[in-house]
């Protein structure tokens, strides 16, 4: 027998017990004649005491040989302790050890197995399986596993039935490259990794399943981030006979559940913001909308003052800082630097800070900006107004073309609101956004692609413009965004063979290529399709956002780096000649 209690449960209450326990050493304190070790589980610490006079000599030798993360079974007598630690759940009592036997020995972990670790990022993903004995990793692979629970529980209590779809599938459009598996029983084939089940979940809806979900893991050959992996998760979801409504109301559903039971936070009324609006007030189509601080646009008031900057802009728009006036040049050169950073896109930036009273920066005006030399204080004061500024605000502008200048405004705002403290951790804004539009431009290869996937339905109204103005085809999409973080996106889907057979005409594809690519879904909607919806989420996006991190990837177990390498298992890696000939591939590799 190994234990009779892990290392987290002995109490007080306990006291005088004979117990078995195992574990791995966490630290060692050595004072001669005494000796404690920290023994560690998944449960928690356990302190053991050898001492000299009530342990053997040869128990204390050997105690004072291990290491740290030497595997130990020991057994003792559970007794109180004199110096008593409240800061552990198992600090009353501590084990006088009566026979220890090491289980295993360790090498002299490469970082610290501690909360605060010295381990950079490489070297714990070289030896994840030490990360993961790290409470901080286990915490998060622990809300994993109740977020897991709690949505299959809750899904399941809705009539959702839980489907697998295949992993072997053939290309399934969601913007991304796929991931290609040879086929060895057919050679020069392939098949493709799913970027997501989408076909297969729209086929389980013209096969009456009605509501299907799925935790299923997507795999999308994309440049990585912080928030995005090669291989994830999302909870997968469709439903029939619905409208966005419908769809609208179980989700929320779902959220409001797993905010309730895993962190304890109810969400009330989920507003619903169109792609336009979130547009035009916070530049980007997933706002944080946990502070204000909307776009206000300025071309009316800025324009015609002699700035030749604004006066040949497409657009002027600004926002308005809540009592930074303060700002100092330094601050305000910084923030210069910020959006001319090419990731952000702008030109330039002018401030306009309305002064607190008796701090007149010009003469007696209340105004001080960076481009005094064009505007008078009764100009800056009309631009004021216009954003309904008080005294100690702080204004900043951007302007030029207006899909750039929104965008770049847009991370100004996020930058802003980080460094004034607006963006509370523990504050979550759930919201809707809808009318996507369903088609968008792509410069590259000159056509119209997908802004969603290519199943999903224009709205009615909308259908009339694909043949005169593509781009102003709104979709019947929506996502919910989560404090400026998108968790999940769907869409009503088109579920007639004619619309389907249009849509994909619109989007570039001969009739012959729809048919070689979706001639199953296409077939499958001449059988009574019904109409039918849904969404999936980004699960360790949610879980992330949850936990409170900004990486995915501390909620995957064993997740890959920047490169897409898992430099654990070292992988990917080069395959056998021998493998190569059985697929019968030849590698013509460029340098
Ligand atoms: N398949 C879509 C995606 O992965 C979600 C959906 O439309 O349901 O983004």
């Amino acid at each position: 027998m190994y234990r009779t209690h892990n290392c987290g449960e002995l109490r007080l209450s306990e006291q005088d017990k004979e117990v078995i326990l195992s574990g791995w050493v966490q630290r060692l304190r050595d004072k001669g004649g005494m000796v404690w070790i920290d023994l560690r589980d998944r449960y928690g610490i356990t302190q053991l005491v050898f001492e000299e006079g009530s342990t053997t000599p040869e128990l204390l030798t050997m105690a004072k040989s291990v290491g740290r993360e030497y595997v130990l079974k020991v057994s003792g007598k559970v007794v109180e302790r004199y110096a008593k630690n409240p800061k552990m759940p198992t600090g009353d009592i501590e084990i006088v050890v009566a026979k220890l036997e090491i289980l295993n020995k360790s090498e002299v972990p490469p970082f610290m197995i501690e909360d605060d670790t010295d381990g950079g990022e490489d070297l714990r993903m070289k030896y994840r399986y030490l990360d993961i004995r790290r409470n901080p990793v286990r915490e998060a692979l622990a809300l994993r596993h109740k977020m897991l629970q709690e949505t299959r529980k809750y899904l399941s209590s809705k009539e959702f039935m839980e489907v697998e779809t295949p992993m072997l599938i053939k290309s399934t459009p969601e913007g991304a490259r796929d991931f290609v598996v040879p086929s060895r029983m057919n050679p020069g084939e392939f098949y493709a990794l799913p970027q997501s089940p989408q076909t297969f979940k729209q086929l389980l809806m013209v096969g009456g399943i009605d509501k299907y979900f799925q935790l299923v893991k997507c795999f999308r050959d994309e440049d990585l981030r912080a928030d995005r992996q090669p291989e994830f998760t999302q909870i997968d979801c469709e439903m029939s006979f619905v409208d966005i409504e419908d769809i609208q109301k179980a989700f929320e559903g779902l959220v409001k559940y797993l905010f309730k039971e895993v962190k304890g936070i109810d969400i009330n009324e989920i507003p619903i913001m169109s792609y336009a609006e979130a547009l035009q007030q916070y530049g980007s189509d997933k706002p944080d909308t946990r502070f204000e601080m909307k776009f206000v646009e300025l071309n009316d008031v800025a324009q015609g003052k002699g700035f030749n900057v604004f006066d040949s802009a497409e657009l002027v728009v600004g926002i308005c800082a809540d009592g930074a006036a303060g700002y100092s040049r330094k601050q305000l050169d910084a923030l210069t630097d910020f959006v001319k950073m090419p990731q952000v896109g702008a030109k330039g930036l002018v401030y306009i800070k309305y002064l607190p009273d008796g701090q007149a920066g010009n003469e007696d005006g209340s105004f001080k900006s960076s481009v005094d030399k064009f505007y008078s204080q009764e100009d800056l004061q009309s631009i004021a107004i216009k954003f309904n500024a008080k005294a100690g605000d702080l204004m900043l502008l951007l302007s030029g073309e207006q899909d750039v200048t929104r965008s770049a405004l847009n991370e100004l705002r996020l930058k802003m609101g980080a460094e004034l403290g607006l963006m509370d951790p523990d504050t979550f804004n759930v919201l809707w956004v809808v009318d996507f539009p369903l088609l968008e431009w792509d410069e590259d290869s000159k056509r119209f692609h997908a802004m969603h996937h290519p199943f999903t339905s224009p709205k009615k109204e909308d259908l009339a413009l694909l043949d005169t103005d593509p781009a102003k085809v709104r979709a019947n999409a929506y996502d919910m965004v989560v404090n400026g973080v998108e968790i999940g996106g769907g869409s009503i889907r088109i579920h007639d063979r004619d619309t389907q057979s249009l849509m994909f005409k619109h989007l570039g594809f001969t009739e012959e290529e729809a048919k070689a690519q979706f001639g199953f879904l296409l077939k499958a909607f001449e059988y009574g399709a019904p109409p039918h919806g849904g969404i999936a989420f980004g699960f360790d996006r949610i879980c992330a956002l949850f936990g409170g991190a900004d990486s995915i990837r501390d909620y995957i177990a064993f997740p890959k780096n920047n490169s897409g390498r898992d430099v654990m298992i070292d992988s990917p890696s080069p395959i056998a000649e021998e493998q190569l000939d059985e697929l019968q591939l030849r590698l013509k590799l460029e340098d």
